[in-house]
């Protein structure tokens, strides 16, 4: 008899672990060499020749995120780290040749529709963008030129939520990849690939690192080795490579994402059922309450709901920015997936064409103790 595949929460507990063989560490040391000693043989006897081509923290990495994402798929999972999100993301986009087409969120990560809207139009990559959470739009948007589908859920910053297997079914008929920026839910709450989709991307820079102090990211493949390859191009030929100090730190995030996704989680929860019942809030949106369009289909592919919320507040810009100044527990910053809490008015950060409503904010909920959240929200939503 196999044993039990381990659950997600110990692969993450033990991600790049080894014990080194010549000092008996129990944590990695960080490989700052480029180079690497070559055999009278003519061969690399560890394999590394070179630290752009690769390096042994990279290495580690990468390993532990496909670990974790593949989960008990008997495919090949490869994966291939960026120093950003956003240089995973145009690695993947790089892969198509002109005259291809993407459909994307309507609501895509603000720099995703960018991307694709001004930078890749000039490379001859169409695009069409979609509301995901509405499958026949998706068909209705591919054209026999789609090669790719982009999907983002919980989205940015609205948490609608996209039905991963549906919209892979509606992509694979029609002759294209599906991709899944997981940046906001991590492994630990929704693999995609076990879901129906080819590659996941991620911000690293997020959750996984975890700590706000590191700026990554990674894709991670199934199957697809031409795929594979090109994105590998990018990273090795073109030198698009995090360093091995960043690589480490998002190991060590790893390690801990079950236990801080948990906590996140648990404040998430209580700040949305909070806020969905206060008299200044228009509406929340959190895929974990159940009056939220899109807690059903959450409910069925994700293990959690996640640490990012954002909500309405009655009177508009104005009321929005004075609560978010107003907030002292909560840091007016981008960015999400930290240990402290975050607050955002996203439509003045993305400016004319965001899609976000005036009063609304973005909320990363961080590790501090609910009630103490929840009395700093209080204070300044009350009239
Ligand atoms: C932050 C983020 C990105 C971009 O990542 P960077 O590391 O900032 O380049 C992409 N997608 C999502 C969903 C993100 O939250």
């Amino acid at each position: 008899m196999s044993p039990a595949p381990l659950h997600p929460t110990t692969r993450a507990a033990h991600a790049g672990l080894t014990v080194d063989p010549e000092t008996r560490a129990v944590v990695p040391p960080i490989h700052l060499a480029t180079t690497f000693e070559r055999a009278p043989d003519g061969s690399y006897p560890a394999g590394y020749q070179y630290s752009r081509s690769a390096n042994p923290n990279r290495a580690t990495l990468e390993a532990a995120l496909a670990d974790l994402e593949g989960g008990d798929l008997d495919d090949e999972i490869a994966c291939v780290a960026f120093p950003s999100g956003m240089a995973a993301i145009f690695a993947v986009l790089q892969t198509l040749a002109p005259g291809d087409h993407v459909v994307a969120p309507r609501d895509a990560y603000y720099n995703v529709a960018l991307l694709l809207r001004d930078h890749f139009a000039r490379w001859g990559v169409g695009v069409s963008f979609a509301d995901m959470t509405a499958p026949h739009e998706v068909a209705a948007a591919m054209t026999p030129a789609t090669k790719l589908v982009w999907i983002e859920t919980p989205s940015n910053p609205l948490l609608d939520i996209t039905d991963i297997e549906k919209v892979a079914t509606v992509a694979h008929s029609g002759g294209a990849l599906v991709a899944c920026d997981n940046t906001w839910a991590t492994p630990l709450l929704q693999r995609p690939l076990t879901l129906g989709a080819d590659l996941v991307v991620h911000a690293t820079t997020k959750y996984l690192a975890g700590h706000s102090d590191v700026t990554g990211g990674a894709v991670i493949v199934r199957g697809q080795t031409d795929t594979v390859e090109r994105l590998q191009t990018v990273q090795r030929v073109a030198g698009v490579v995090p360093s091995p100090l960043d690589c480490w730190l998002v190991a060590r995030g790893l390690r801990t994402l079950a236990v801080r996704m948990r906590a996140h989680v648990e404040n998430a929860l209580a700040l949305a059922h909070f806020l969905d019942v206060h008299p200044s809030v228009e509406r929340v949106h959190y895929p974990g309450l159940p009056n939220d369009p899109g807690h059903e289909t959450a409910a069925k592919q994700m293990d959690d709901f996640g640490g990012m919320l954002s909500f309405v507040v009655r009177g508009g810009e104005a009321k929005a920015r004075a609560v978010a100044n107003g907030l002292q527990l909560f840091t007016q910053a981008t960015s999400l997936g930290g240990p402290e809490s975050l607050v955002e008015h996203r439509a003045s950060v993305e400016g004319p064409a965001s899609l976000a409503p005036p009063g609304l904010l973005r909320v990363s909920v961080g590790l501090e103790h609910p009630d103490d959240l929840i009395a700093d929200l209080s204070r300044v939503l009350d009239p």
